[in-house]
């Protein structure tokens, strides 16, 4: 059996997968050890991919070479694009996935891969020879040699899982708890913390009354995350639903609330604030009488579903009753009960911005190991940390990308600067400049990277290029065509624009919030525009109308970028810098930022210290 590597993931969730199919795809020999082979690229909760800011995330893993879009594509049920009402920056595309198709996908796509090994095991042990990495040890007492290992385990770290007054070990329903890394890790001088999530019940379909419920059906044009041809958007949907909880749900709720281990103090990590147990939501929010419900299918054949915003550690009894008085859940069968769960987390301020550890060398951390919740967060982890994985194997300098270039490029650096203390997801406002980081533009802004980094075919950049060409011959035509008030009124009000009176330039009338490039494509017979498809229309019109704002946005993220480019050694001695307040001198050599621009970040440095620092090195 071969056992010495280039590169050894350990964990086959979302941030894993992606580790190992980048690695090997880089060349280099690459090894995923995951406990369990069935649940490669399980959805722990809920069986959906994107959404707010996460959308953005799938599209710029796809532009850069990961597979998370085409995984998603393959297996979606529903697709919606959130937000559309909203201003460009903020649509989100979501997918309703099939669970088992997806896990199924994941493992088809790693076992298609060349250079890539499997194992299963559970690793229990780094090799470490000074602050170097040199492989891992797993229960069975197998020792896998490698100059870089990405640990990626997940929720499992000491896992413990709880229902009601029962608790027991676990790193996720039915699935054992990971043991032995977390000590070795401590052992070595990284610090640890806890965190919990939980998990709604899963519920039989065919006990459901929908006629009780309203219908959330999908995008009526359905799009779809990956911008590869190996994709086709769907041509069929399954519907979600909408139904709610009562004050007699809440009343019954409530009469377990002492047997609850949220509040009997059972859990003492920190949950995600965002994704609140229906608990949680009925103590915080005590004057509202009913929360949203979303019914959703687990797939294509499957009569389990899925009820998201129910998620509970409550008793399983009291699971059952308050379910049976939502309406359309009058004759509800349980499949699986909700839980919630403690594991172990490392701060992520230990890792630089290549998410390879400050204390060990060669080996990197990617996903929930990191703080982090959510699929989309770990996957685009994992996707850098095993593409830095296999360049540091290669003495290749780290690939990092900025804020301005994509949203993991915030994500990352705002764990290892800023470090989190409660389950980070991302959202659109954590994002300085959100109109560059547009779901509709991710290939344009990542496409030649992920070409150069060696995950991209040349045709993805070609056909990036060909999208960015098509807002000028748009802007060109739409110049130079003028529209008399005949032709174009009866568009305008049908859109609730207001009629002109002369005739205007296109360009011109595409200012209006009601008109879309689209429409008047359609309207309109304008020949040369008709041969481009909506992607391309719909990016050249934001950019068209948006190009005030987002040149301001470039401005300021030239002159963001100068303290960017001024990079601090890492081995910069602070404490010789006169001035300093105690704080910052603290958070400074904590953290050591890699340039100004990340000194500038960390919350307790005063600009006037930065200040210090810049004329300290302009010296
Ligand atoms: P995981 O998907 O957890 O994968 C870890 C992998 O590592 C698994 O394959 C495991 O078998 C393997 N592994 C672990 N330790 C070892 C070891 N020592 N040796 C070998 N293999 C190992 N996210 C949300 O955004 N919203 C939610 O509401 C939400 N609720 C959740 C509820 C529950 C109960 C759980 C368990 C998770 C929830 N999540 C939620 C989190 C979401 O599942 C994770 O963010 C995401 O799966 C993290 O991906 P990952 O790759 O880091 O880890």
């Amino acid at each position: 059996m071969e056992t010495i590597y280039d590169v050894v993931v350990v964990g086959g969730g979302h941030a894993g997968c992606e580790a190992a199919a980048a690695a090997a795809k880089l060349g280099v020999k690459t090894l995923l050890i995951t406990m369990n082979f069935q649940t490669i690229g399980q959805m722990s909760c809920n069986p959906a991919m994107g959404g707010i800011a996460k959308g953005q995330i799938i599209r710029e893993i796809d532009a850069l070479g990961g597979l998370s879009g085409i995984v998603t594509d393959k297996t979606m049920i529903q697709f919606r694009m959130l937000n559309r009402s909203k201003g460009p920056a903020m649509w989100s595309p979501r997918a309703q996935s099939d669970r088992w198709r997806f896990a199924e996908e994941w493992r088809l796509q790693l076992e298609g891969i060349e250079g890539l090994d499997l194992f299963q095991d559970m690793c229990t042990g780094l090799l470490v020879k000074g602050d170097h990495i040199r492989g891992v040890r797993t229960s069975l007492g197998v020792e896998f040699k490698a100059n870089s290992v990405v640990l990626t385990n997940g929720t499992f770290l000491n896992g413990l899982i709880h229902i009601g007054e029962k608790n027991f070990g676990g790193g996720r329903a039915a699935e054992r708890s990971s043991i032995g890394i977390t000590e070795d890790l401590i052992k070595y001088g990284f610090e640890s913390g806890r965190m919990k999530t939980g998990t709604p019940p899963r519920v039989d379909g065919r006990s459901l009354n929908y006629g009780l419920m309203e219908e959330q059906t999908g995008d009526e044009k359905p799009e779809k995350f990956s911008y590869s041809d190996e994709t086709k958007s769907l041509t069929k949907q399954r519907s979600c639903w909408i139904t709610y909880t009562s004050d007699e749900v809440h009343d019954i709720l409530r009469s377990g609330f002492s047997r609850s281990p949220m509040f009997s103090g059972a859990i003492s990590g920190k949950g995600p604030r965002y994704c609140p147990s229906i608990e949680d939501k009925i103590e915080r929010f005590a004057d509202r009488n009913r929360h949203q419900l979303f019914i959703e299918p687990e797939g294509w054949q499957t009569n389990e579903v899925y009820i998201n915003g129910f998620s509970t550690s409550l008793p399983f009894e009291v699971q059952v009753a308050a379910l049976k008085k939502i309406k359309g859940f009058e004759r509800v069968k349980m499949y699986r009960p909700g839980y919630a769960i403690e594991y172990d987390y490392f701060p992520p301020i230990q890792l630089s911005h290549s998410l390879e550890t400050k204390l060990i060398e060669g080996l990197f951390f990617a996903g929930q190991i990191n703080g982090t919740t959510g699929y989309e967060e770990a996957a685009c982890q994992g996707l850098v940390a095993g593409i830095n994985a296999a360049r540091k194997t290669r003495k290749q300098s780290a690939f990092v990308l900025r804020r301005d270039e994509a949203y993991i490029g915030v994500l990352i650096d705002d764990l290892i600067t800023k470090g989190t203390e409660e389950p980070y997801r991302m959202f659109t406002s954590r994002a300085e400049y959100r109109l560059l980081l547009r779901q509709d533009n991710a290939d344009i802004r990542l496409s030649k990277k992920g070409f150069e980094i060696g995950l991209l075919p040349i045709e993805r950049v070609q056909s990036a290029h060909k999208k960015e060409a098509s807002q000028g011959l748009v802007t060109e035509i739409l110049n130079k065509t003028s529209v008399r008030p005949e032709v174009i009124n009866p568009y305008l009000e049908l859109n609730n624009e207001s009629a002109i009176q002369e005739a205007s330039r296109l360009l011109k009338i595409l200012q209006r919030p009601g008109v879309s490039l689209e429409g008047l494509v359609e309207h309109l017979d304008l020949g040369e525009l008709k041969t481009l498809s909506s992607e391309h229309l719909m990016y050249a019109e934001t950019e068209i109308k948006y190009q005030g704002y987002i040149k301001r946005e470039r401005e300021t993220v030239n002159k963001t970028n100068r303290l960017e480019a001024l990079a601090i050694p890492a081995d910069f001695n602070y404490s010789g810098v006169k001035g300093l307040s105690n704080e910052s001198l603290a958070k400074l050599n904590a953290i050591k930022p890699a340039t100004i621009g990340q000194a500038s970040r960390i919350s307790g440095v005063a600009p006037s210290d930065i200040n210090i620092l810049l004329v300290y090195m302009g010296r």
